[in-house]
């Protein structure tokens, strides 16, 4: 009795047994009158009487006929097996304390009725016969609420080292109270005036150290605890994997009836849990939790999936508008460079452009020449033929002068009726070869007006840089041209001169 006066020093109360399960336990012991002797003492609670007929009369027994009375159940069931459901409802019921942070005795009893029905369960399905084996496999943990009780806090630290070590839980608290449930269980029990046969499987249930006669039943309560976790931890899928393992090896037991058992532990569960008071929750059989598992693992496939590709079209539809808007924006800035009637590059652009072309031709020891015409008496062509009839002309003199030009070439609407052209990389004579020939097409251009054919002439004038060159600035080649130009109406129009630089 040694660890139960170690924890007794801290001053705190050790439960005492229900004065119920004494009476039973006492009871029992008198061999003859045990049978009236317990039908006696469960008939005067009423409350106790329900509920061990309604165990009784459980699929669980699967009695072919109703049984209404406890003498009835008594001779039925026997004497062991009523005793055992009779300790198991009122040792529930008493030892309890307040639900707390951290720890729950509805949670506790909870997956102790599952080790108790998977015990059962388990056991028949071995073919073992054993009728304490139920309240065993209750009873198995009793030691954990004992310590708990005892010392929450202490408690509480080893159930949160065992969480973030992993270590076992009888380890933990050896190492933190100095003996393990186990130890404490067994020890309680046989003061409470329980059988060997139930307090001693349960002193070696973790450890394994019992005598050969206990083995089996240790064995089961290790393995309902598996069953238990199965229906109240994480990682259920490999809890039935490890049964099984030990299982089939064993016994030579098919998996499938392995299964079927798993299966049947929830179901049973769920009917003995609620004679006990304990809400069963959302306990469902493992091959109903797995294909549900599965399900959901589809959906969320199905919906990753889905969202893969809605993802894919959001991509593309911004990578669709930005294109739009990279071209939406070229094309605003074309506008902003155009000029409005003929399409061609306007004063400004023009400007820019042969700052960029001049400075490039300067600095790689280029040719560049510049070329500006005028249309000649222009003034007359919308005087006669009215404003209209002049815009016309400069649309298709602009578009005469695109498709003479060479690409790298560039014409910009200098002011009203007067053009310029870049030609980058075209020396004097270059250039007064195209202008000679850009005159002479204009010349032959007809624009129909009204009824009338109108023709046009330009006069031009042209600059060339050449490396060398003092006059590197744009504006000085620009001038020059002008002067040229200027040069070549004073000459009579309709011609070509060349600046002298
Ligand atoms: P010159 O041979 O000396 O160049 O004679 P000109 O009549 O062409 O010269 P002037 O500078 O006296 O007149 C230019 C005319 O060009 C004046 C204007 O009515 C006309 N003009 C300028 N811009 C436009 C335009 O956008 N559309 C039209 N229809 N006419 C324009
Ligand atoms: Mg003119
Ligand atoms: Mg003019």
């Amino acid at each position: 009795m040694g660890r139960l006066k170690e924890l007794n020093k801290d001053n705190v109360k050790l439960p005492s047994p229900p004065a119920i399960a004494v009476r039973i336990l006492e009871a029992v012991k008198q061999d003859d009158s045990s049978f009236a002797e317990l039908s006696r003492i469960v008939s005067a609670d009423p409350a106790l009487t329900a509920k061990m007929l309604k165990v009784a009369n459980s699929s669980y027994y699967a009695l072919p006929n109703k049984v209404d009375t406890i003498e009835k159940a008594l001779s039925v069931l026997g004497v062991d097996v009523l005793k055992n459901i009779a300790l198991s409802f009122v040792i529930a019921k008493e030892v309890r304390g307040d639900e707390g942070e951290g720890f729950s005795f509805e949670y506790f009893w909870k997956k102790s009725v599952t080790c108790a029905v998977g015990a059962e369960l388990l056991s028949k399905l071995l073919r073992y016969k054993n009728d304490d084996i139920f309240v065993c496999a209750l009873l198995q943990d009793i030691g954990i609420l004992i310590m708990f009780l005892c010392r929450p806090l202490d408690y509480l630290q080893v159930l949160d080292e065992k969480k973030v070590t992993g270590a076992p839980v009888t380890e933990v608290e050896r190492k933190v109270f100095g003996f393990d449930h186990q130890e404490i269980g067994a020890e309680l029990l046989q003061e409470w005036g329980l059988p060997e046969n139930i307090y001693g499987p349960i002193r070696h249930h973790h450890d394994g150290e019992c005598t050969d006669d206990q083995r089996m039943q240790a064995d089961l309560l290790r393995w309902s605890a598996l069953l238990a976790s199965v229906y109240h931890g994480s990682r259920s899928a490999e809890r039935v994997q490890e049964l099984k393992l030990e299982l089939v090896e064993r016994f030579k037991i098919e998996e499938e009836r392995i299964d079927a058992m798993v299966d049947s532990v929830a179901e049973k569960c769920i009917e003995i849990l609620s004679s006990f008071e304990i809400d069963p929750g959302n306990m469902k059989p493992f091959s109903q939790l797995l294909q549900e598992a599965n399900e959901e693992l589809r959906r969320l496939n199905l919906s990753y999936e889905q969202l893969v590709m809605e993802f894919k079209q959001a991509k593309e539809k911004a990578e669709r508008l930005a294109g739009e808007l990279m071209e939406a924006n070229t094309k605003l800035r074309e506008l902003a460079f155009r000029d409005g009637l003929t399409g061609l590059y306007n004063h400004r652009y023009f400007q820019e452009l042969m700052t960029r072309d001049m400075s490039s031709t300067v600095r790689y020891g280029s040719v560049l020449s510049l070329m500006m015409f005028d249309i000649d008496h222009f003034k007359l062509v919308n005087d006669t033929y009215g404003h209209p009839g002049g815009d016309l002309i400069l649309r298709k003199l602009a578009t005469l002068v695109q498709e003479s030009m060479r690409t790298s070439d560039v014409v910009a609407r200098y002011g009203g009726e007067e053009f310029a052209v870049i030609l980058p990389m075209t020396d004097a004579g270059g250039c007064k070869v195209f202008a000679e020939r850009l005159r002479r097409k204009v010349e032959q251009m007809e624009t129909k007006i009204d009824e009338s054919l109108v023709k046009i002439t330009v006069s031009i004038g042209l600059a060339t840089y050449e490396p060398g060159m003092a006059a590197t600035d744009k504006s000085q080649l620009i001038d020059a041209a002008d002067r040229a130009l200027y040069q070549s109406k004073k000459n009579g129009r309709n011609r070509v001169s060349v600046a002298t630089m």
